[in-house]
C-alpha cells in the first residue's frame, strides 16, 4: 500500500490559506465548548453526588467492543443492531468491532469477565459517549452521552424502585419538574410467549392494516409493533391484547411492590401498557422518564429489568436491572441555570513584565497551585511579554481577584506583589516568594 500522507505531501506543498481544506466535525457529533462545558461539569458533579448517596460505584468499560456483544446483548432485531451501529473490521487482525451504541452489554460483559457478582450484588454507574447512526436532529445525535446505572445480582422489586428513585432524586436536584414516570411489567418469558401468540393472532387478523415494517415484525418481533410511531396504526395498537392481562401472580406481585414503593416515596407514576421491549432477556419492570418539552425526543431515561441477559451472554443466570439517560436531552431542559453557567474565574492572574522573570515566577506559581490556588499565567514570551498595561487588562478580563506581579524589582528582593483587583481598594501587599503558600491559606479561608 502506498503511504497516502507521503504522496500528498510531496505532490501538494502546503496550499495557500484560502485554498486549505477545512475539516469539520463529523455530522451528528458535537463539540462541547466552554462556557457550555461548565453545564456538563455541573451535571456530572450532581451525578457523582447522587450515585454516592445511593452507594453506586463508577465503572468504565471500553468504547469499542466486539460486534457480537451488541448483536447478542442489544438484540439482533432492534433498530440499533439492524441499522444504527458504527461497525468496522480491524484491518490489522480482521476482528469485527463496533463503537458502543449503549453500555449495558459492555457492563455485563465486564461483570462476567471479572466475576464481579461472585460475592453478592453490585451497584454500578457509568457516563460516556455512545454512537448510533441516526438522523441528527434536536435531542438525537450520532455521538451522544449517556449516564447509566446497573444493579447486578439483585432480584427484588426494591432495587427496581431504588433505581427509579435515584433518577427522580437526580432530576429534583437539577430542578427538573415536568417529568413523568411511565411503568409497565413484561412479566416472565412464559407469560410473554402467551401474549406473543395472542398478538400474532390479533395482528394476523388485521394483516392488511399493518405497515410494511410491522408486517415484517409480525414474524421477527411482534411485541415491537406495539412500539410503532406510525400514527395510522395507533387505533389498531390500542385494541391489541395487553401483556399485563397475561401476567401471573408472582409477576403481578413484583409489579405491585415496585409501584407501592414508588408511591411510598412520593414518586408519581402511570402504567403505560404499551411500554415494551421486544427481547427475551427482559422481564418484569420497564420504565421511562418522559418530558413533553422536547417534542418527539421526550424520553430522557429508559430502563428495566433484564434478568436473562447474563445467560444470553453465556454466563450463569443473574438477575439485573438498570437504566440509561440521554445527557444532551437533560441538559437541553436545563437551559438557564445561573449556577451552572457562571464561568469560573481564576483566583489570581500572574503579571510577568519580562521573560527573564519566568524562571522564578513559574516555580512560585507551581507552589500556589499545589496549595489549591487557581492561577492564570500571562503568556507571551515569544513576543516580549507585552506592556504592563495590556497585562493588567488581561488580568481584569480574566475575572481574577488578584494580580501577582513578578516585576524585576520584586524579584531582586525575592518577593511578589499581590494586588487586589476586585474590591475597588487597589490594595497591594508584598509576599516573600518562599511564603506564597502561607498567603494561599489566608485566601482559602476568605473564598
Ligand atoms: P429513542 O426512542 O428516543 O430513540 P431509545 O429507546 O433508542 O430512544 P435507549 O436505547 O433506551 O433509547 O437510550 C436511553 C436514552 O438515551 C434515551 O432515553 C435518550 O434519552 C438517549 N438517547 C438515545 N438515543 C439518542 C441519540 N441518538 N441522541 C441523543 N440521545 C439519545
Ligand atoms: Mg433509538
Amino acid at each position: 500500500m502506498t503511504d497516502i500522507r507521503a504522496a500528498t505531501a510531496a505532490e501538494n506543498p502546503i496550499p495557500p490559506a484560502a485554498k486549505r481544506e477545512r475539516l469539520s466535525a463529523v455530522k451528528g457529533m458535537n463539540d462541547i465548548l466552554p462556557p457550555d462545558s461548565a453545564r456538563w461539569e455541573w451535571f456530572e458533579a450532581h451525578v457523582r453526588d447522587v450515585m454516592g448517596v445511593y452507594a453506586y460505584r463508577n465503572i468504565r468499560t471500553p468504547i469499542v467492543e466486539h460486534t457480537a456483544l451488541f448483536v447478542k446483548g442489544t438484540g439482533e432485531t432492534t433498530d440499533i443492531v439492524e441499522k444504527e451501529m458504527y461497525s468496522f473490521v480491524d484491518r490489522l487482525n480482521g476482528e469485527q468491532l463496533t463503537l458502543r451504541p449503549e453500555n449495558t452489554p459492555g457492563v455485563v460483559r465486564a461483570a462476567i469477565e471479572h466475576n464481579l457478582t461472585y460475592d453478592g450484588g453490585k451497584r454500578l454507574f457509568y457516563m460516556g459517549p455512545m454512537f448510533r447512526h441516526e438522523r441528527p436532529q434536536r435531542g438525537r445525535y450520532r455521538q451522544f452521552y449517556q449516564l447509566g446505572a446497573e444493579a447486578l445480582g439483585f432480584a427484588g422489586p426494591e432495587v427496581d424502585a431504588e433505581l427509579m428513585l435515584m433518577v427522580a432524586q437526580l432530576f429534583a436536584r437539577l430542578g427538573l419538574k415536568q417529568v413523568r414516570v411511565e411503568l409497565n411489567s413484561l412479566g416472565v418469558l412464559a407469560e410473554r410467549l402467551q401474549h406473543r401468540a395472542a398478538l400474532v393472532e390479533y395482528f394476523g387478523r388485521h394483516f392488511d392494516a399493518l405497515d410494511a415494517d410491522s408486517q415484517r415484525r409480525l414474524q421477527t418481533n411482534p411485541l415491537r409493533i406495539l412500539d410503532t410511531k406510525n400514527p395510522l396504526m395507533q387505533d389498531l395498537v390500542q385494541g391489541a391484547p395487553q401483556l399485563l392481562s397475561f401476567l401471573g401472580e408472582t409477576s403481578l406481585k413484583h409489579f405491585d411492590q415496585v409501584k407501592a414503593l414508588l408511591s411510598a416515596c412520593g414518586v408519581a407514576w402511570r402504567v403505560n401498557p404499551r411500554l415494551v421491549r421486544g427481547l427475551d432477556y427482559y422481564s418484569h419492570t420497564v420504565f421511562e422518564f418522559i418530558t413533553d418539552e422536547l417534542g418527539a425526543q421526550g424520553t430522557l431515561c429508559g430502563g428495566g429489568r433484564y434478568d436473562g441477559l447474563f445467560e444470553t451472554l453465556g454466563a450463569k443466570p443473574t438477575p439485573a436491572v438498570g437504566w440509561g439517560m440521554g445527557i444532551e436531552r437533560v441538559l437541553e431542559l436545563i437551559q438557564v441555570q445561573a449556577e451552572a453557567l457562571a464561568v469560573p474565574a481564576p483566583d489570581a492572574y500572574a503579571v510577568i513584565p519580562e521573560a527573564a522573570a519566568l524562571g522564578l515566577a513559574l516555580p512560585t506559581l507551581q507552589a500556589l497551585r499545589l496549595a489549591g490556588v487557581a492561577v492564570q499565567m500571562h503568556a507571551g514570551a515569544d513576543a516580549g511579554m507585552g506592556s504592563m498595561k495590556s497585562q493588567f487588562k488581561k488580568a481584569d478580563a480574566s475575572g481574577a481577584r488578584f494580580a501577582l506581579v513578578f516585576g524585576g524589582d520584586e524579584l531582586a528582593q525575592g518577593v511578589v506583589t499581590i494586588k487586589s483587583l476586585r474590591d475597588g481598594s487597589g490594595a497591594q501587599v508584598t509576599c516573600a516568594l518562599a511564603d506564597v503558600a502561607q498567603w494561599a491559606s489566608t485566601l482559602q479561608s476568605t473564598r
